[in-house]
């Protein structure tokens, strides 16, 4: 076994590059070391590779994959070598206090903001490299079921479980709510789509997007090319997805009375709020890291029932060998490897 690695790390603004690296070892007994098969770009990795958001390199970049079991510490009991799961974007113990009332995104064990391909909370390489270590690996890793094709899930320990949060909890206080969902970056406004779709919402999709536009359609959305109006209606609940902090202010005006608003769009700069709209009908808003690990087992089983279609956000499918080049060729590009297990 070579005591190195190839690592993907992004350099500037438009420059990426694969970089030898120590390869990873088991060090504590609930380690694992996995290696991905199937990556693709979070909405984010986009905008940072373009060089549009705060995050300047170099890091090892990708936070986004389902992964082959190399090997596993002496306390590992729920993974055997040859086992593919999804790996989620965020490192959690899974037994502190945050982790036990199922908000792993703030785990108090690891360092704030631990994470997968980024500069924050210290160093845990990025999912495009050959090999990853995954501390707690029992409380991270969640198995592909059978019967799952394991590319089709790629995006589940990120952006898929984005669209999830973002919708299940509260189309399940309001079944058949009616929603709106504003669109801008890669993927994540048709994977909301997809989710609440399959969760039996009432859609309503607004993007410049004809590729994205189409997406939704298929999955049962109405679709409006452009942007939301009050000529529209009001709605139970608002995802803003976009990249103009305008359609989120305009996402606010237009909520039912205690109507909801998730925020999981790419602004880095402050965005006015119209807080006396909001206060007049009662209007909630949430935005922030998700929470992945404590909604793969839902997603994984909504897949497995073929409710959701992830997989047709997916715009080219390439080898690891194309990543440099590929990367940014197109807004999601899934990337896929031989299994060596
Ligand atoms: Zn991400
Ligand atoms: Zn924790």
């Amino acid at each position: 076994m070579t005591s190195t690695m190839q690592q993907l790390r992004y350099i500037a603004p438009g420059k990426i590059e694969w970089q030898e690296t120590k390869r990873p070892t088991v060090e504590a007994s609930s380690d694992v070391i996995v290696r991905p098969i199937a990556s693709s770009t979070c909405d984010l990795d986009q905008l940072i590779i373009r060089g549009r958001t705060p995050f300047k390199g170099p890091f090892a970049i990708g936070h986004e994959c389902v992964a082959e079991v190399i090997e596993t510490g002496d306390t590992v009991s729920d993974l055997v070598r040859g086992d593919t799961v999804v790996v989620p974007w965020h490192i959690a113990c899974g037994t502190c206090i945050n982790c036990k009332a199922g908000v792993p995104a703030g785990c108090l064990t690891t360092p704030r903001n631990a994470m997968y391909g980024m500069p924050v909370g210290g160093d845990y390489g990025g999912l495009f490299d050959d090999y990853v270590h995954v501390p707690f690996g029992d409380q991270m890793l969640v198995k592909v079921p059978e019967g799952v094709n394991p590319h089709h899930v790629a995006s589940f320990g990120d952006n898929v479980s984005v669209a999830w949060e973002a919708v299940e909890q509260h189309i399940r206080r309001k079944p058949g709510a009616r929603v709106l969902v504003v669109g801008g970056s890669a993927s994540l406004s048709v994977f909301i789509a997809d989710v609440a779709c399959a969760l039996g919402a009432d859609v309503h999709y607004f993007d410049f997007s004809a590729r994205r536009l189409e997406i939704a359609k298929s999955f049962g959305a109405t679709v409006y090319k452009g942007m939301p109006t009050p000529e529209h209606g009001e709605f139970d609940i608002g995802v803003d997805a976009g990249v103009n902090p305008e359609s989120l202010r305009q996402m606010l005006t237009m909520l039912k009375p205690e109507g909801h608003c998730e925020y999981v769009g790419m602004s880095f700069e402050d965005v006015p709020f119209p807080v006396f709209e909001m206060y007049m009908r009662g209007v909630t808003f949430h935005t922030g890291r998700v929470n992945t690990r404590v909604h793969l087992p839902f997603i994984l089983d909504l897949k497995k029932r073929g409710c959701i279609h992830p997989e047709h956000a997916y715009t080219a499918t390439h080898s690891y060998e194309e990543v440099v080049d590929a990367i940014t060729a197109s807004a999601k590009p899934l990337f896929i490897r031989n299994r060596i297990t």
